[in-house]
């Protein structure tokens, strides 16, 4: 029997929604406790977003390198030292982990290590492999995010490998197929067929990314990576893998036909479950879905009132910024203030070549709701900026209401629509019309002049395109 410690508000998982909550609650003065069974960061820091970005850049540059003889460059010989680029990419993850436990501390967050499990709605325990230890608390913020689905066909093995597996190879394929292309799956394939693995990717739906992003968005990125001579297969059902000495063959129907691909490896990315399974929810009867999504109101609490969660585990995107978003939600609901989730405002980005972002709403959707919208288009290659950065693929659109020009939302396919995303998220945020930004001086020469002509084009007073 150990004593128990008393805590105002625990947070169990330390990903980018329970960090952020902590440091939220804390901020609001609370004692916060936070509970992590691995690492600082969670799945987004250390095998999710971060690392698949720095594999990203430095495919990226390798790529560049070997191919800019259109603009004068030749380069001979270039190579990659694939072990330099896991020491490299570890670098930045070391950085960015060690960063949140310094904020922990700073903001006076008593950092626990060790796996959580709900005994009643006041109390918590926490298993170490040695130890156990009570908990008891006022509030709990469940973040424990989320892993990637197996396939009982694809059961995971040396050879057969989810996200985490593909970010760690240690070495480039030759060969790799991927089951799934989603975010994560175009996201990888990117990266390896920079580095030059040739790649297949075999999606079930008709389309990448399902349908979630619009086709022609998702046709600027199809162009790309078969220049890069990946294949993409739609409308594919993976059927099973059989695993050799040094390879795995996998066996899909397409077309109705049955086929078998030979590959180094083939990466499973066919969606995540939420860690809602193993952390004593039933204890105390935290209402779920069938799939395991824990269902929250408008402020992240679930059915039992102290209990809130957030991010992988609640409906919506599984995104690392939604999860930061939910978090802050969540602790200053604790705290007793109004906060509440809108979530119009939250971008999603694919960062494929070139890359894709949206937020808001699309055409279609505003027009299934029944609105009136006007959709304006801006065209990459009538950007300055973006000749001279040799990047001239892609376009803009910005989804304004008919009647007053308000900004309800905006898709970009093309360079950085990761970061001009931002502008037009601030843009929905603030209530501001397609003038607003029109009048809005931006440099010269920029990408974010390519916003603000698509803001003239839904004023019908485009100054660079007829
Ligand atoms: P997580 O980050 O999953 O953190 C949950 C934490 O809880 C984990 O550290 C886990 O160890 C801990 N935990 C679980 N159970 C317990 C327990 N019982 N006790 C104690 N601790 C526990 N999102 C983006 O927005 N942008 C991207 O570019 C992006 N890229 C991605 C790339 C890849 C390869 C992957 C896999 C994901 C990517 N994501 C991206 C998604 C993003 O990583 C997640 O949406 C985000 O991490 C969710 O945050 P979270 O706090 O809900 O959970």
């Amino acid at each position: 029997g150990d004593f128990p410690i008393e805590t105002d508000t625990i947070v169990i998982g330390a990903g980018p929604g329970g960090y952020v909550a902590a440091i939220r609650a804390a901020q609001l003065g609370q004692k916060v406790t936070i509970v992590e069974k691995a690492d600082l960061g969670g799945v987004c820091l250390n095998v999710g977003c971060i690392p698949s970005k720095a594999l990203i850049t430095a495919s990226h540059r390798y790529e560049t390198a070997k191919h800019s003889d259109n603009i004068g460059i030749t380069a001979d010989n270039v190579s990659v030292d694939f072990s330099k680029v896991q020491e490299w990419k570890g670098q930045v993850v070391n950085k960015l982990t060690s960063g949140v436990g310094g904020l922990l501390k700073g903001n006076k967050v008593d950092i626990v290590k060790g796996e959580a499990y709900f005994v009643d709605e006041n109390t918590l325990r926490v298993m170490d492999e040695s130890s156990a230890q009570t908990y008891t608390f006022k509030h709990a913020i469940i973040a424990t995010g989320s892993r990637p689905i197996e396939i009982p066909s694809f059961k995971y093995s040396k050879r057969i490998i989810n996200s985490t597996g593909a970010l760690n190879l240690p070495e480039i394929p030759k060969k790799l197929v991927i089951i799934g292309g989603g975010v994560i799956g175009v996201e990888l394939g990117t990266a390896y067929a920079n580095f030059g693995t040739e790649i297949t990717i075999l999606e079930g739906s008709s389309e990448l990314f399902a349908g979630a992003f619009e086709k022609q968005m998702t046709s600027v990125v199809v162009k790309n990576l078969k220049n890069k001579g990946a294949e993409i297969v739609t409308s594919a059902m993976a059927k099973g893998a059989e695993e050799k000495e040094d390879s795995v063959v996998v066996t899909y129907e397409a077309n109705g036909e049955e086929k078998t691909i030979e590959a180094d490896y083939v990466l499973v990315t066919v969606g995540r479950r939420p860690n809602t399974d193993e952390i004593g929810l039933e204890q105390v009867g935290i209402k779920m879905t069938d799939r395991g999504v824990i269902e929250v109101d408008q402020q992240c609490r679930t059915n039992v009132p102290n209990i809130y969660a957030i991010g992988d585990i609640v409906p919506g995107p599984q995104l690392a910024h939604k999860a930061s978003y939910e978090a802050k939600i969540a602790a200053e609901a604790i705290a007793g203030e109004p906060s509440e989730i809108d979530y119009l405002g939250i971008p999603a980005v694919v960062f494929s070549e070139p890359e894709l972002a949206t937020v808001g709403y699309t055409e279609k959707q505003a027009k299934e709701e029944g609105l009136e919208v006007v959709a304006a288009k801006f065209p990459f290659a009538a950007n300055g900026r973006a000749l001279a950065l040799n990047n001239t693929d892609g376009f803009l659109k910005l989804v304004t209401r008919k009647e007053d020009g308000v900004i309800i939302g905006g898709q970009i396919a093309g360079a950085s629509a990761s970061d001009m995303i931002a502008e037009i998220g601030l843009a929905i945020e603030a209530g501001m019309t397609a003038e607003d930004i029109a009048l809005t001086i931006h440099a010269h020469p920029t990408l974010g002049e390519i916003t603000m002509e698509a803001a003239e084009v839904a004023l019908g007073t485009p100054i660079h395109i007829m």
